[in-house]
């Protein structure tokens, strides 16, 4: 019988913490502070963070035709300033806490969720994106338990697909100079890696506050540790004998995809970073966050893509939206100021009958 919420086994993992975290720029919780040592690894506000003493993966299980498919919580994280700290433009700060308010949200933090989608058929194991890797604790990292959980391995995993590079999707991918999943074949779209590898990358269009030579040099590392593995690809690009198409869907990253998974007349469209919230993005698509790369051509591809998937009713799936990030977008009836209609997102009823 699959299980819903899994308590696994605990463990114990150690390293690049603090770093990772600044580069995200989140904060963690705070959690028995008694247990903390001396040296423990501080988030970006220097706040010490707990060893990791909860293992707490969520796994829902459904499927897509014939491919087994698995929504993993890798975890997530907290801005504990809510919508005042991370969401531009600033101006329209007060009309998002209305949004959130109505729909029954506290405006004053938000939540992050890490969603990790896997897939299964025949001996196809496809992974879409990693998390933030083994060497976090207490509240993200939770793949590797949740895999342990339904008993698939990391060398068991056949295709790695990276929506792109920030420490929650590529983390997961390699730790300590070595691939986790020797057997991948890891799939990047060229704009990423070509970014990334640039001499100079652009941020000047960004509002990222964190340590941006930091986060180059770590995705930097990464792709060279995960080189051998890598398969590049262009937009429209498909595998798995065309079941999975990756597409392009700028402004995020500049590689930023996005990816349909196809089979016996159904499919999902995992939609990665084009919505950091279930409320904000939707009912205002030129609403975005920080992390973006490119505000503008992030804000030109939301609103593209939601269209359509508004008008299709395609089912959907989102890295960050409340686990397990599946549901639909409809369009909702107002036009705001810019002439851009809203959305919303309507998460899909869990069933259990697999
Ligand atoms: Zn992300």
């Amino acid at each position: 019988m699959d299980k819903l919420q899994s308590e696994a086994s605990r463990r114990h993992f150690i390293g690049g913490l603090g770093a990772a975290i600044g580069t995200l720029g989140l904060t963690a919780p705070a959690l028995c502070a008694k247990q903390v040592a001396a040296d423990a690894p501080t988030d970006a506000e220097g706040k010490a963070i707990p060893e990791k003493t909860i293992s707490n993966p969520y796994i829902y299980k459904f499927s897509i035709g014939k491919f087994e498919a698995w929504s993993i919580s890798d975890g997530y994280g907290t801005f504990t300033k809510g919508v005042s700290r991370k969401m531009r433009p600033p101006a329209d700060r007060p009309e998002m806490s209305k949004a959130l308010t109505a729909l029954g949200e506290r405006p004053d933090d938000m939540t992050l969720y890490v969603n990790i989608l896997l897939l299964r058929k025949d001996k196809e194991v496809i992974l879409v994106d990693a998390g933030f890797g083994p060497h976090q604790r207490t509240t993200w990292g939770w793949l590797a338990d949740a895999m342990d959980s339904i008993g698939i391995a990391f060398a068991d995993v056949t295709h790695a697909m990276l929506s792109h590079s920030h420490i929650d999707h590529i983390g997961g991918l390699a730790s300590g100079g070595k691939i986790l999943f020797p057997n991948a074949a890891v799939h990047v779209l060229r704009e990423e890696l070509d970014f990334w590898r640039a001499k100079e990358p652009d941020f000047s269009k960004s509002h990222r506050t964190d340590d941006i030579p930091g986060m180059i040099r770590n995705v930097r590392n990464s792709f060279d540790t995960l080189q051998p593995n890598l398969v590049i690809h262009k937009d429209g690009d498909q595998i798995l004998d065309g079941a999975m198409t990756i597409i392009s869907a700028p402004g995020h990253t500049d590689g930023h995809a996005i990816f349909r998974i196809a089979s016996e007349g159904e499919t999902l469209l995992h939609i990665s970073d084009l919505s950091h919230n279930h409320v904000l993005m939707f009912e205002n698509p030129s609403w975005f966050i920080d992390f973006d790369h490119h505000p503008q051509v992030a804000i030109a591809t939301r609103n593209k893509v939601f269209a359509e998937i508004a008008a299709t009713r395609e089912r959907i799936y989102g890295f960050h939206l409340p686990w397990p990030g599946l549901g639909v977008v409809i369009p909702k009836d107002a036009k705001h100021a810019n002439g851009r209609r809203g959305y919303q997102w309507v998460a899909a009823a869990h069933r259990w009958d697999f």
